[in-house]
């Protein structure tokens, strides 16, 4: 999904309720949009296979006018824009070397016969040769699942509960949408998403603008860690909840089989379908899990500061484990700081360098790397004896330059929230909100 790096945006999910007729367009709709992408892909593809040109981007959009669907104009131009932004992704990669030494995975690839599009009537679809990696790829239908209208009042507009969508509703005619708490704010764009057999609507509202951050009195460092899912430097630490990490070993051990299946195959597909399901469930798993963590954080702290994460290190590191925290991680660190920048309180990010290699307590410097088993700090100066990741927490929490040693450092005990989390200090959180706990298994079982 692209968001707007604006903190000022918000994007919401709504479930919608099309009639029958009204799905039939909406898979109209999304079936031009597939095409319309590769059918652009393809002259680009082409024209470069065969002569080393590449189309210039006004020359497209002037095709893009020609093309005869039956959608409106916002969401066509929408889709040749989704092109771009993907090609420049890719140029991009390529300067930056970003692409080198990274073996092609199946499916990444798409060879020009598969292609759906155009038959051979356009001519184009006669390459039969390999995309490099991370070229923007030809869409199945499976690949292909949602289209957006750019602007609200333009070709989309909100009443209430009922969704107007140009060239799809009419006005007696209009979709049912589950709209609960929207925020007050200006709409601005709405995509369409179809999710297995249901479709959802993501609107984006930018709001008004917040509130100007106060003087924070509570202040935490947060450390994201292997063991613990977060360390705070109030010495409490929460891990994701079990049956999250269950529904997560479920997905991967699902992708594996995938894996081994034959591309685009009938089991292949299937396949494909069931890992697609279990991911959509503990997506909605950990949002909730990421939600309920960032509202007990936000409400409990004026200033919140967490580690930089290092994209590239990530990247670097494929281990299962590490690669679930990095999305649960990004994800906490987003919430977080949106809902502080609603509440007027500050989020810090600073330097993960050395966090866990110096002394807390007199700041000296560790001469070789705390080895991974290794779980507790000690400091041969000053003889400090720590946990390590409470250790680096603190460290965290005094890099930020908004710290000042004056402000009250409170433990996360005593707060309400949910989440089977566990804490040095006792708090069992889960057996305070059970109902939240069912809430979220019911996300993960469905
Ligand atoms: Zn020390």
């Amino acid at each position: 999904m692209v968001r707007k790096d604006d903190q000022n945006c918000r994007n919401l999910r709504f479930r919608i309720h099309p009639t029958p007729e009204q799905e039939k367009k909406l898979n109209e709709t999304l079936e031009c949009c597939r095409l319309i992408w590769n059918h652009l892909l393809s002259l680009q593809v082409d024209l470069y296979e065969r002569f080393g040109l590449s189309v210039k981007r006004s020359e497209l959009e002037k095709l893009l006018k020609n093309l005869d669907y039956p959608i409106h104009s916002s969401v066509r131009l929408d889709v040749f824009q989704r092109l771009c932004f993907a090609y420049d992704k890719f140029f991009d990669d390529l300067e930056k070397g970003r692409l080198k030494n990274t073996k092609p995975k199946k499916g990444m690839f798409v060879k020009r016969k598969n292609v759906p599009c155009g038959n051979n009537s356009s001519g184009f679809i006669k390459y039969d040769g390999i995309l490099p990696k991370a070229h923007p790829k030809f869409k199945s239908k499976e690949d292909f699942s949602s289209f957006r209208y750019k602007q609200h009042g333009n070709g989309w507009r909100l009443d209430g509960n009922w969704l107007h969508l140009s060239k799809i509703t009419s006005k007696s005619n209009l979709i049912k949408i589950d709209i609960d708490n929207l925020p007050n704010g200006e709409l601005k764009t709405c995509t369409l998403k179809k999710e297995g057999k249901q479709w959802f609507a993501y609107l984006t509202v930018e709001l008004p603008d917040n509130p100007v951050p106060s003087t924070p009195e509570n202040a935490v460092g947060i450390d994201l860690g292997l063991k613990s899912f977060i360390t705070t430097s109030d010495d409490d630490f929460v891990e994701p909840p079990k049956f999250l990490r269950k529904a997560e070993n479920r997905l991967a051990k699902e992708q594996r089989k995938l894996s081994r299946m034959k591309f685009r195959s009938n089991n292949y597909n299937k396949q494909k379908q069931k890992v697609n399901r279990i991911h959509r469930k503990v997506a909605a798993a950990r949002n909730h899990f990421s939600h309920c963590l960032s509202k007990l954080l936000v409400n409990k702290y004026d200033l919140i500061v967490f580690e930089e994460l290092k994209i590239k290190n990530l990247i670097k590191n494929n281990r299962l484990a590490k690669s679930i925290s990095d999305v649960g991680w990004n994800k906490l660190v987003q919430h977080v700081t949106y809902k502080a920048a609603e509440k007027g309180k500050i989020v810090d990010k600073v330097n993960p360098d050395n966090t866990s290699q110096v002394c807390s307590h007199c700041g000296t410097k560790k001469k070789e790397k705390l080895r991974l088993e290794n779980r507790t700090f000690y400091c041969s100066n000053c003889g400090l004896e720590m946990d390590r990741d409470l250790n680096a927490s603190v460290n965290v929490l005094t890099k930020s330059s908004y710290y000042d040693p004056s402000m009250h450092t409170v433990g996360l005990a005593g707060m309400n929230g949910c989440g089977d989390g566990t804490s040095t200090t006792g708090l069992d959180i889960s057996s305070q909100v059970p109902s939240m706990n069912q809430q979220m298994l019911n996300l993960v079982k469905g």
